[in-house]
């Protein structure tokens, strides 16, 4: 008998199995049903797609349990695996899920790796954790022959004809000895096998069937039962109920079974923060489920996250996530789209154009947002964690729709104000609490609250009693820069120049006091160059000497974001437009009205300037400079 040695990366996942502490070993049964559903559901895709050549079979899985050889098998009459396919599925991990998983692990410490194997579809691998050895005998509907594949799940493998082999695939595990610990036996008892297949597998659109053993009670010649006296009989039963969830009526569901459904599907061992029903009737007819995850995809930020929902057409498994059903700032979300009026012979590359898979995208993506919106208003808690989790996502939809979904979900929007620390509100509530005379809804960037709450600007807000979005993420300000305003109120960054929130009194003081120190502040622009575009004295600062704001237009914190993506580094490609504000009832605007007519004066605005940006939190951009003015007038003052 040949043998042929695992692939390395196989080779890591069978020792993790094979060692497996998880508790959890049961979900091996529920792994190798799903691939039998699998591959009857290949199977049958290729019957309607071949132009009658080949035949629909009587579809079924069987499950049976021999128990003086410790052998349970599991039958499948599905597609079957050629030996080619053999290999590169059972030999190697083709699976890219797999590839990452095994990756996960590697980069997690040891005592956390057992809680997240349950997180993933670790497949067929899985059997390693209750086998000893196994074989795999399968007929492709491609070959004249079958096949057989053994392994212990060591080093290696082999393949070898079984010309007696049925179409499709049968699995047989040689169950491990039971130890102290763990009882692997359980595995053969019918009832357990009963209680798995419901729990795991209820769902699967074929018969799961077993022969079971039952009791019976003898009968006499007139038919009359027996006292004490039993005889073994068998039953072939099927165990599942085989009814799709989502073909069921929504009243038949219960919250419980979705989340059942989700976490057998989909490999998690939370609940989903939401379950969403879908039925349409109409132009387009599906049916659909889907699910918002308690905690993001692991591996959700990265470029290898494959958005998408699994596309079935008349209850038939099309593909796995297919991205044209979900936008792409909704693809944390997981489930499944049944639809009757879709061609099943819809090629996969065909998917991209059907104007009916965009019909029914759009009318999902309604669907949940305003099931997210429900969820705002009956469970506020529940959706502000759905909102740590993925309200960026919720903002760049409106961001890179450049504003076209800006209706759709403004209202999903919530944030943290000046006056809300603790608990985010949103939109709708900012502008009901707003005074009479406040004109816009005020908002301060930064790259925390705590650098925020530091921003000299704050102070006048604090005076005023005005409250002000806390945004902290880059996209925050893009986001709103969509939306242009709420309930009819702009936006405005509390660093714009003309933040309009004084008193017509504070105006025309300020605007005086402008006009007697003109030469003063401009001769410190000058000193500035073409770092700012005004120098200012202003009323809005309480502690502060100084403090950096825009102009209408680019803000500084959009400044400094959009200069460093890609392609932008160290270049000034974007520009907002600055202005040094000063306090003049700061000693140190006193201190320099004294300069007016020193060589000092170009020292000290430099100072006033880099200041500036550091309490509003960006950097220098020379701090060698910087450091040199700093020394040199330390050094002077102490002399
Ligand atoms: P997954 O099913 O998630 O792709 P598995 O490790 O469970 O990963 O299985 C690997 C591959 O082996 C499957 O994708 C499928 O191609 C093949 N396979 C497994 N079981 C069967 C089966 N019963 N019949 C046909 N092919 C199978």
């Amino acid at each position: 008998m040949e043998k042929t040695k695992f692939q390395a990366e196989s080779k890591e996942l069978l020792n993790l199995m094979i060692n497996s502490i998880y508790s959890n070993k049961e979900i091996f049964l529920r792994e190798i049903i799903s691939n039998a559903s699998d591959a009857i559901d290949k199977y049958h895709y290729n019957v309607l797609t071949s132009n009658g050549e080949l035949k629909d079979r009587n579809y079924e899985i069987l499950i049976n349990a021999d128990k003086n050889n410790r052998v349970l098998s599991i039958t499948d009459n599905g597609i079957g695996l050629t030996k080619e396919e053999l290999v590169e599925n059972l030999g190697v991990i083709a699976k890219s899920g797999s590839k990452e998983f095994i990756n996960k692990l590697k980069e997690i410490k040891d005592d956390s790796k057992v809680d997240i194997i349950g997180q993933f579809g670790v497949g067929f691998y899985s059997v390693f954790m209750v086998a000893k050895n196994i074989q795999v005998i399968t007929k492709s509907y491609k070959d004249k022959t079958g096949y057989i594949f053994e392994s212990e799940g060591k080093d290696t493998f082999s393949i070898d004809e079984y010309p007696n082999a049925n179409d499709g695939t049968t699995i047989n595990i040689f169950l491990k000895d039971d130890t102290k610990d763990e009882n692997y036996s359980k595995y053969l008892d019918q009832y357990e096998i009963q209680d798995l297949v419901k729990k795991y597998s209820d769902y699967v659109r074929y018969p799961i069937k077993m022969n079971f053993t039952i009791s019976k009670q003898d009968l006499d010649d007139k038919g009359e039962p027996i006292e004490n006296k039993y005889h073994d009989e068998q039953e072939l039963r099927t165990l599942n109920s085989m009814i799709p969830l989502w073909k069921k009526n929504k009243k038949d569901i219960s919250e419980k079974e979705l989340n059942e459904f989700y976490k057998s599907k989909y490999y998690d061992s939370e609940d989903p923060l939401l379950s969403i029903y879908v039925n349409v009737e109409g132009m387009i007819s599906y049916n659909a489920l889907i699910f918002i995850p308690a905690h993001a995809p692991y591996d959700l930020y990265s470029d290898n996250y494959e958005k998408g929902l699994n596309l079935y057409v008349k209850g038939i498994f099309i593909k796995d996530r297919v991205k044209e059903l979900i936008p792409d700032y909704l693809k944390f979300a997981r489930g499944l789209v049944d639809s009757n009026d879709l061609n099943l012979n819809i090629s996969r590359e065909m998917l991209q154009e059907s104007v009916q898979l965009r019909r029914i995208r759009d009318n999902i993506e309604s669907k949940i947002v305003s099931e997210l919106k429900k969820l705002k208003e009956n469970d506020f808690d529940k959706y502000v964690k759905f909102f740590e989790l993925y309200g960026t996502f919720v903002k760049y939809g409106i961001y890179t729709s450049y504003g076209s979904k800006s209706e759709l979900l403004k209202d999903l929007l919530i944030y943290k104000s000046l006056k809300h620390e603790d608990k985010p509100i949103s939109l709708k509530q900012y502008v009901s609490e707003m005074n009479k005379e406040q004109k816009f809804i005020y908002f301060a960037s930064g790259s925390s609250y705590e650098s925020i709450k530091l921003m000299p600007q704050i102070d006048l807000f604090k005076k005023k009693d005005i409250d002000v979005l806390l945004f902290k993420e880059p996209v925050d300000e893009f986001s709103i820069m969509s939306l242009r305003e709420y309930d009819k109120k702009e936006f405005k960054s509390i660093s714009n120049e003309d933040v309009d929130v004084l008193s017509e009194e504070e105006k025309e003081n300020i605007k005086n006091l402008n006009i007697e120190n003109k030469e003063l502040l401009d001769k410190i622009k000058d000193c500035l160059k073409d770092k700012v575009d005004d120098v200012v004295l202003s009323s809005k600062l309480t502690n502060a000497p100084v403090c950096l704001s825009n102009k209408d237009g680019l803000t500084l914190e959009m400044e400094e974001t959009l200069n460093k993506m890609p392609g932008n580094e160290n270049q000034e490609a974007y520009k907002a437009s600055k202005v040094l504000e000063i306090n003049p009832n700061h000693d140190l605007f006193k201190g320099i009205k004294s300069l007016k007519d020193s060589d000092e004066l170009e020292d000290y605005a430099n100072l006033l300037y880099d200041q500036a940006m550091l309490i509003q939190g960006f950097s220098i951009k020379d701090p060698e400079a910087f450091i040199n003015l700093l020394t040199k007038i330390m050094v002077k003052s102490i002399k």
